[in-house]
């Protein structure tokens, strides 16, 4: 857990987490810098801690999207095409939307309507926000995240925001060549870990374990009475 890295403005924040070493590169500083997490995380929105936004999901801690960023920056480049699984509260969406500017596209997907309906509302806070949605370049989608979203595939980038329960086909599937998938993947053994999946140009693919993390599970959708 990275606290230590919180601040009392959007601003404060995202220096203490580039000083702490959560990301180097300027460009995620002034992604995220152009994001003000107060419109997303309900309480103390600037402190580097996880929180949860209702529906059994979870805000993640800004250090866990600094981090996710960093590792697939090389792929966010202006025009890529990303899928965000897990879209939650559409905070890191943003991020990633701001990251492939201009052209760019990011489609979030999360199984509740009501997380989907919040995140549009969430991102409709800013006027870049209203701007993204207005024109496409941010989509939310309601929908099991577990098939990926092939409709508008297939992607630069893959980041899924829940451990999975397994190595899901989907989304290497949907990866394009070169293209990058971070994911979070349950063990089955209560562990969970980073994995990083590169599609190269030839079609090949390589998978490499990174490090532990603690997400909520990618489910089944809750029944509704
Ligand atoms: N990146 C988000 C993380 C939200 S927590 C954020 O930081 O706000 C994980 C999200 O995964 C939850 O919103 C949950 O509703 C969603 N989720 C869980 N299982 C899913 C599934 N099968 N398909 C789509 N979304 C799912």
């Amino acid at each position: 857990m990275a606290w230590w890295s919180s601040g009392s403005t959007n601003e404060e924040l995202v220096s203490q987490l580039q000083k702490h070493g959560q990301f180097k590169d300027n460009r995620i500083k002034e992604a995220m810098r152009s994001v003000d997490r107060a419109h997303y995380a309900p309480r103390n929105p600037y402190e580097d801690s996880p929180q949860s936004i209702g529906y059994a999901a979870t805000i993640s801690a800004p250090h866990m999207h600094a981090i996710a960023c960093e590792k697939l920056l090389d792929y966010l480049k202006p025009g890529a095409k990303v899928l965000d699984i897990g879209s939650g509260s559409g905070y890191l969406t943003h991020v990633l939307a701001e990251l492939v500017k201009p052209g760019g596209t990011v489609v979030g997907i999360d199984h509740i309507q009501e997380l989907v309906d919040m995140s549009n509302n969430n991102m409709a806070k800013s006027a870049e926000g209203r701007e993204l949605l207005k024109s496409g370049a941010v989509k939310f989608i309601t929908g099991d995240g577990r098939l990926g979203w092939p409709g508008e595939g297939p992607y630069d980038v893959i980041h899924v925001g829940a451990a999975a329960g397994e190595h899901y086909e989907a989304f290497v599937d949907q990866l394009k060549a070169p293209g990058r998938l971070f994911v979070p993947v349950d063990e089955g053994t209560g562990m969970q870990n980073i994995y990083i999946t590169d599609k190269r140009a030839d079609g090949s693919v390589e998978r490499k374990k990174k490090f532990g993390v603690q997400y909520v599970p990618l489910t089944d959708a809750p029944k509704r009475s």
